[in-house]
């Protein structure tokens, strides 16, 4: 064979190729929604966990994150619940980011007015997901901090504690509410750009996305848009397309509607309210995201990275840790006590105490419990919990038995 009718043979072989996996293969088109609101997103959301993932099963969704609005409340439920279903869950949360210090409460001045104050302006929403156990770590402690330090109209997270506790989380711009985008609506490009760059080196360069959406019944929305695309290409930051998901199917909009003039102190039949059914908030097939955004595919191929690269595990079930909590919770200080002296693990009292009151008075899951309370034991404590003769272990046990309390 020569040369010529070498390649020729070649080209012949790849043409055939290409055209059978373009007409014959049928693969199904990817996406993750990264960006989902479940009712714990308090009036606001409307699916419950239960409806989103089985939305998502039914979409083929291999994978879907929560995003609840500055809380974790379903986190846990998510976790478990999607797992059963075979769907990845990516744990995350839409952080309200104060415009200053956490710890300031005033309000600031309109910037769409130049007049008068709204609460509204002391805060904007950012996009923040786990990629591994260190980053659910950092979520917890960041969510933790904006109810007990940063409450103001809502729970806030700030600069400096992005700073401190941002390792292991990938960030996204966020709704038409985040802080890029708004700049962007007000034609302020130039802070726009100077916010990319800062979230830029708060997250690297590897965990930090441009969120864009499609809302064409929103004029603001396309401002924003195509703002946020310009940075993205002047920055070389990578783009991802979400949804902002509030109720999982399209016709669900109008009891979220209901919900929504709940929050806002408002009737249905006030014309002048806030309400979201201009545009369509359902989760969407990955084939309907796709044909939105066909001048920058790789919007949707990135929401597939995220997911791949975001392995979170909870240990919910392990033996050990499920004890010491149900054995902390109980009612402190005196068994904690007896406890530290069993596993010789030198125990914070007083620290731990504090939480297990909040924990305990809210009222939340018992795995709930479970992962915050394993969360503020450092690794060598687990370490040495998990290391404890079998002979303590039962002594452990039977001081959980004598002081178990109810699991709510
Ligand atoms: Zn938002
Ligand atoms: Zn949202």
């Amino acid at each position: 064979m020569g040369k010529e009718e070498m390649w020729g043979c070649i080209y012949t072989r790849c043409t055939f190729v290409y055209l059978f996996d373009l007409y014959v293969c049928d693969y199904p088109m990817k996406f993750v929604h990264l960006h989902t609101h479940s009712h714990y997103s308090l009036l606001d959301g409307l699916a419950k966990i239960d409806d989103l993932i089985d939305r998502a099963k039914e979409l083929g969704m291999e994978a879907l994150a929560l995003t609840d609005h500055g809380n974790l409340y379903g986190a846990v439920e998510f976790y478990v619940k999607a797992k059963k279903a075979g769907i990845k869950p990516l744990l995350g949360l839409e952080a309200y980011v104060a415009k200053g210090s956490r710890l300031d409460r005033q309000l600031v001045k309109d910037e769409s007015t130049g007049t008068g104050k709204k609460a509204k302006e002391n805060y904007n929403h950012l996009t923040l997901i786990c990629e591994n156990e260190t980053g659910w770590k950092n979520l917890l402690k960041l969510s933790s901090s904006s109810h007990l330090e940063g409450f103001y109209y809502k729970p806030r997270i700030d600069r400096e504690i992005l700073n401190q506790w941002h390792e292991g989380l990938i960030a996204l711009s966020g709704c038409l509410g985040g802080e890029i985008a708004q700049f962007c609506v007000q034609g302020r490009m130039e802070e726009a750009e100077a916010t990319a760059r800062e979230y830029l080196s708060i997250f690297g360069k590897d965990n930090f996305f441009i969120e864009i959406w499609h809302l064409p019944h929103i004029p603001d929305a396309a401002i924003a848009v195509k703002g946020l695309k310009e940075i993205a290409k002047k920055l070389n930051i990578p783009m991802v397309a979400t949804k902002d998901i509030h109720y999982a199917r399209p016709e669900d909009a109008q009891y979220q509607d209901i919900l929504l003039a709940v929050q806002t102190g408002n009737t249905v039949n006030d014309a002048n309210r806030m309400s979201m059914m201009d545009e369509n908030y359902a989760m969407n097939s990955a084939e309907e995201m796709a044909s939105w955004f066909p001048d920058v595919p790789e919007v949707i191929e990135n929401t597939n990275k995220i997911a791949e690269r975001c392995n979170v595990t909870l240990e919910l079930d392990e033996f050990e840790a499920i004890h010491l909590v149900d054995y902390i919770a109980m009612d402190v200080k005196a068994p904690l006590e007896k406890y530290s002296m069993v596993a010789n693990v030198p125990v914070d009292c007083k620290k731990i105490e504090e939480s297990i009151n909040i924990i305990k008075n809210s009222g939340i899951r018992h795995e709930f419990r479970t992962t915050v309370l394993k969360s503020m034991l450092t690794d060598r404590d687990l370490a040495k919990i998990k290391n404890i003769s079998s002979g303590a272990k039962l002594k452990l046990q039977k001081c959980n038995e004598e002081f178990l309390i109810p699991v709510v």
